[in-house]
């Protein structure tokens, strides 16, 4: 059994459909890519394995249905969403946006040690821990804004363009801390991605999303060796 199990998932937004009909598996410590152009569905996906657009077919959690559950209880069992474009709370500080990732946790866990660990990984977050979180660079929100995540110890973790408004070099590091938690913590990852070359080497796996539907799946490190992937991807 797979950790994620997607089968003819179909989203829709009123008359509009989005996903028509895909399937694919992520299992449990594996780090899987959504690559496509812009309108293929990618963020869709992501929204509707929480719950967050009109689906139709099934989607299973940890051998559980999580099909039209509400966004809240699929929080609740394990699976952080960080959308496109951040959704962190401006007017708080730092570390106060921090422990509410927290919150959706069961008691008795040491926030603290998870308030230390993330400093280690977003060190700029440390030197940042009391401003408001509105006054931080937008890359710096975008990292808050996974840190509040990993703060909840997901056991899958969802990431919308993550490298979205990061300077090349931020977006490089971002990769290379992803890479830790996932091992340090055992976190299984879906990322959506834009930027390609980075996501082929970060991930394990990778489909290729057109039009609503998977076009091409694979390892990622094969996809990257793949022709019309470079043409259409990898700007070769
Ligand atoms: P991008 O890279 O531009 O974010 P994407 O692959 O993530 O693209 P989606 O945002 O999932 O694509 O959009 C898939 C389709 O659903 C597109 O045709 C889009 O126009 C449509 N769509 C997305 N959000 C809405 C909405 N709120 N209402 C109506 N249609 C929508």
């Amino acid at each position: 059994m797979s950790l994620l199990e997607v089968e003819g998932l179909y989203a829709s937004y009123g008359p509009v459909e989005a996903l028509h009909g895909i399937d694919f598996e992520v299992d449990e410590g594996q780090t899987v890519a959504i690559l496509g152009p812009n309108g293929a569905g990618k963020t869709t996906t992501l929204r509707a394995i929480c719950g967050m657009v009109d689906t139709e077919g099934s989607v299973s959690f940890d051998g559980e249905s999580i099909a039209g559950k509400a966004t809240e209880d699929i929080a609740r069992r394990g699976i952080a969403h960080v959308p496109e474009g951040r959704g962190i709370f401006p007017t708080l500080s730092v570390d106060e946006n921090l422990r509410l990732g927290a919150h959706v946790r069961k008691k008795g866990d040491d926030v603290a040690d998870d308030v230390a660990r993330c400093r280690r990984w977003f060190p700029r977050l440390e030197e940042r821990s009391a401003q408001t979180a509105g006054s931080l660079s937008g890359g710096e929100q975008q990292m808050l804004a996974i840190a509040r995540a990993v703060m909840m110890r997901p056991r899958l973790l969802l990431l919308d363009e993550p490298s979205l408004g990061l300077a090349p070099i931020l977006t490089r590091e971002l990769f290379r801390v992803l890479r830790e938690i996932a091992e340090e913590q055992s976190t299984t990852m879906l990322v959506v991605e834009q930027n390609a070359s980075l996501v082929l080497e970060f991930a394990d796996y990778a489909h290729v999303l057109e039009a609503g539907q998977i076009a091409l799946s694979g390892d990622a490190a094969q996809l990257s060796e793949d022709d019309a992937i470079k043409r259409s991807y990898l700007a070769y």
